[in-house]
């Protein structure tokens, strides 16, 4: 982590900027001895793409440490909601108005306050979760008409090419509907993501090792 921040500082330095983004250590399928020396040391924010998972290394955690502050940066299914909720602080992966839906009820029932991110499919993979750029104001919107507090926008860009133009496309979106953060960067490319302004870094294995 140390190495990580380093690395950060000196590329703000570069870019002459001042505002340090948010480093969320993703720590799902390391098991909480392995997350703990972090915690210790006083980081706060913690990433997990798993609903259950999350729930079962993080109940007593954070019943202990208000600091602490969790992260959804996976897919998250409609039943698993309610749970969600009740753990984590933060959605990354908000898709569709059926899943905003259902997140707003929920943190309705809960009086919770939790940050939300729409997820964009930048690449415009099939395969991939995240709403379609031509869909994404209207989601916006639809959000902001339920209450969510959506404070940004979130990628994962295709893997095995370069991310800028990805990056860069998700500025300028980011931009257009006045948003302030942007969750993007993973081990392999987060330096690259503060050249488009990332507030949120997400870095797994960078910091904890090779995940099994
Ligand atoms: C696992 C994961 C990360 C972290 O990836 P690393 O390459 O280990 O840094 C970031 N974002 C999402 C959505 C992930 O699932």
């Amino acid at each position: 982590m140390d190495v990580i921040k380093k690395n950060i500082n000196n590329k703000l330095n570069d870019l002459k900027k001042s505002d340090s983004p948010k480093i969320i250590a993703v720590s799902k399928t390391f098991a909480i001895d392995k997350i703990k020396p972090l915690i210790d040391s006083g980081h706060s924010d913690f990433g997990e793409n798993k609903v259950q998972e999350a729930l079962d290394k993080w109940t007593e955690i954070k019943l202990k440490n208000n600091d602490i502050k969790l992260h959804l940066i996976g897919k998250l299914q409609t039943n698993k909601v309610k749970h969600a909720v009740k753990i984590f602080d933060f959605i990354h992966s908000v898709d569709s108005e059926k899943l905003a839906k259902k997140i707003s009820d929920e943190i309705k029932k809960n009086q919770k306050n939790i940050k939300i991110f729409i997820q964009v499919n930048i690449g415009q993979e099939n395969q991939k979760s995240g709403v379609d750029i031509d869909n994404l104001e209207s989601l916006f919107l639809y959000c902001k008409s339920i209450n969510l507090d959506v404070i940004g926008l979130m990628c994962i860009p295709p893997v095995g090419v370069d991310s800028k133009e990805y990056f860069k496309k998700m500025q300028d979106l980011t931009k257009n509907l006045m948003l302030k953060d942007l969750s993007m960067g993973m081990s392999s490319d987060y330096l690259q993501a503060l050249d488009y302004s990332s507030t949120y870094l997400r870095i797994g294995s960078s910091i904890f090792g090779d995940r099994n």
